[in-house]
């Protein structure tokens, strides 16, 4: 079977079988239901309901504030308590409706529709309204993605099923679970591209996975399950289109100018609930793992819950917890408070009994090489680590520091224990903003 694959790349310990043989478990919502109005890149979505206000579950409760936002709605129904400013997982503070959740579940009706009488702007619109983000982590509004400059020139959607951060199983279970509504999905964004075929990429660490969706996408002559050979970071847009296209990208590219379109898996399947059933984004699937939490797994969260309540869901935790993640070890970010809620793009939560990273002694460069083969984007991260030190942005530039994908696979690799991604990251984020601010 051919395996497609990228250059660079790094082999984590991958940590999934704590959590990825459980069947997925629905978790009860909070009694206080938070609804942050940035859960997506681009501009916070604005209020349309007011304290006071009875609220049905499905029903929108905050309009795209803008042409790159989202629309938000309830996930129970219940009374408006509050809009206030609530801490969100990053720690940041952001604008939240809060709702009183009444337990009836009292739902709007959906407005179930059959793809094949929509049209192509029909299909748009309704991934917008139904607040379709994409929920790998990146947010980015899924309606905007899907109509690019010249839909002529997309030859490519690729199904992003990848899940290479390690502990994460919840896309490997919405694969199992509910493949045939992401193949619907799929099917759905490929009628928006007369020319495209589709692909849905999955690393070979997921066999079950990679049988199941052949099985379904059996005599589909436009879809191929394109088995990825199992790297961290496969599953980063760039590596994703260079395995399976052969194209390369750089950080000033989009997709779209290379042809192709990546969707997470479990954006498809809401793409899918959006245009066939009507059903905006209210729900997901969300990993709880880690060596700090007694009972691994998945569970479908209603958004707006807290990461408090999936913790005592399942099963709690051992002892104190020195580490929690949102997102995977790599590419996630440290936690300050867990009574936080989970929002479009939380895909997971990590429990770690012990911080690893805080007990690592840096010691000099040894000059290995290990960074560099390691790096997805062909870079010199110790070069770029020693320019960020010291602030050197123009030789930062110079050395192409702005290709990083800020993947993490550097520090995790260098043997000196050198916080290689945390310097090029922070330096390549200033030299971003000096850009943004020039404009
Ligand atoms: S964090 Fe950046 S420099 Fe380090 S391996 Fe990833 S892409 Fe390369
Ligand atoms: S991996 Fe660490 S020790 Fe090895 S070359 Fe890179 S920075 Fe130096």
């Amino acid at each position: 079977m051919r395996k497609f694959t990228f250059k660079g790349g790094i082999h984590p310990f991958d940590g999934k079988d704590l959590s990825k043989d459980f069947e997925t478990k629905t978790l009860e919502p909070d009694k206080l239901m938070v609804y942050p109005l940035s859960q997506h890149i681009g501009a916070p979505a604005k209020p349309v309901v007011a304290v006071g206000d009875q609220v049905l579950a499905g029903q929108l409760i905050a309009e795209a504030g803008g042409f790159i936002s989202a629309n938000i709605h309830a996930s129970v129904s219940g009374t408006v308590k509050a809009i206030e400013a609530r801490t969100l997982a990053t720690g940041g503070k952001c604008n939240s409706i809060i709702i009183e959740n009444d337990e009836q579940y009292t739902s709007v009706e959906f407005d179930a529709k059959d793809p094949a009488t929509l049209s192509k702007e029909e299909i748009i619109e309704r991934v917008k309204a139904a607040g379709v983000v994409g929920m790998g982590g990146a947010g980015f509004p899924t309606n905007v993605k899907l109509s690019p400059k010249d839909p002529s020139k997309i030859d490519t959607i690729i199904v992003n099923g990848a899940e290479c951060e390690p502990y994460l199983t919840s896309d490997y279970r919405r694969l199992l679970e509910d493949g045939e509504e992401v193949v619907k999905g799929l099917k759905i964004i490929l009628s928006l591209f007369d020319g495209a075929k589709g692909y849905i990429g999955i690393e070979d660490n997921k066999p079950e996975a990679i049988k199941h969706m052949q099985e379904l996408t059996a005599g589909e002559d436009r879809i191929e399950v394109c088995p990825l050979k199992t790297k961290y970071p496969q599953g980063g847009e760039r590596s994703m289109i260079n395995a399976i296209t052969g194209r390369t990208l750089n950080s000033s590219m989009l997709p779209a100018d290379v042809g192709a379109i990546v969707d997470n898996v479990d954006t498809v399947y809401a793409v899918y609930k959006a245009v066939a059933e009507g059903r905006p984004l209210t729900e997901r699937i969300v990993t709880i793992t880690g060596d700090g939490v007694n009972n691994p797994g998945n569970y479908r969260v209603k958004l707006g819950t807290s990461f408090k309540k999936l913790i005592e869901v399942s099963g709690g935790i051992k002892g104190e917890p020195e580490k929690y993640i949102s997102g995977g070890p790599m590419m996630g970010f440290a936690m300050y408070s867990i009574d936080v809620p989970i929002v479009k793009g939380s895909s997971s939560l990590l429990v770690f009994d012990h911080d690893d990273v805080a007990d690592e002694e840096t010691t000099a460069c040894i000059n290995c090489g290990r960074c560099v083969n390691g790096c997805p984007s062909r870079l010199l991260p110790q070069t770029l680590a020693n320019l960020a030190e010291r602030g050197d942005k123009e030789g930062f530039a110079k050395m192409h520091g702005l290709e990083c994908v800020e993947c993490g696979s550097c520090s995790y690799v260098c043997p000196a224990k050198r916080q290689l991604t945390q310097s090029i990251k922070s330096l390549r984020r200033q030299i971003l903003a000096d850009r943004r601010n020039k404009k």
